[in-house]
């Protein structure tokens, strides 16, 4: 059996539904006022002594009485979006608005994490090619100011580097763990040059300037502290 439900017109574009599809919103509404209007006091029949008028004007009394409206969900939306959003109520245009602006913002994060794991990798790579070709540079210039084992050792950690290079790639978007292994790989190899090059860096000038060329912002901290040290 179905269940026959009342019907009753959209308040606002006069759809006729069942009950059950509508919304309903009870409000005060003002029915009317008793109109502009006076009346005398008795006073002025009666009594002759007393002063003045009593004569009284009625302003308009306004009247209200709650009345029940109904409307179909897109015009309740519409016309009470307050109370609308409050029960819960959302039209169809309203849920596809939301899921694309859902889907939009995901988008835009993704787009973001995408442009911020290419700038990060573009940053490792280019400091691990800089940091390979600088000390292949120092080497070249002072030969004689490493034994053969310290070279040995510096090149190991070039090669090793060079593999980090190679097979670290930028983000695609397919495989994250590998591409998370790759890069981190990178960031380790590049590190770990840094201090295979000082550890079989013996001369004490070549690595000063090592030290001043991979980090010079705390070589910049201590010589602030140092020239603060020095004027007090
Ligand atoms: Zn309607």
């Amino acid at each position: 059996m179905v269940q026959k439900y009342a019907r009753a017109a959209c308040n606002n574009c006069h759809l006729r539904l069942p009950k059950p599809y509508l919304h309903s919103v009870t409000a005060k509404e003002q029915t009317g006022s008793s109109g502009w209007g006076y009346s005398l006091g008795r006073s002025v029949y009666g009594k002759k002594k007393s002063k003045g008028t009593s004569a009284r004007f009625y302003s308009p009394r306004k009247r209200y009485t709650l009345k029940t409206r109904w409307y179909c969900t897109n015009c309740f939306v519409v016309k009470h979006p307050r109370v609308a959003s409050s029960r819960g109520v959302k039209s169809k245009k309203q849920i596809e608005q939301e899921a694309l602006k859902r889907e939009r913002q995901i988008k835009e994060r993704k787009r973001k994490e995408r442009e911020n794991r290419k700038k990060s990798f573009k940053r490792s790579k280019e400091g691990a090619v800089k940091l390979r070709s600088h000390i292949q540079e120092q080497i070249k210039k002072n030969k004689q100011k490493f034994s053969k084992s310290n070279i040995n050792n510096i090149n190991l950690g070039i090669q090793k580097l060079n593999d980090a290079i190679e097979t670290a790639n930028p983000f695609t978007g397919e495989n994250e763990q590998r591409f998370n292994a790759l890069n981190n790989r990178l960031v380790t190899k590049t590190k770990s040059l840094k201090s295979t090059f000082y550890s079989n860096c013996t001369n004490l000038k070549l690595k000063l300037l090592f030290s001043f060329w991979t980090d010079p912002w705390k070589w910049s901290v201590a010589g602030i502290i140092l020239l603060g040290v020095l004027i007090s």
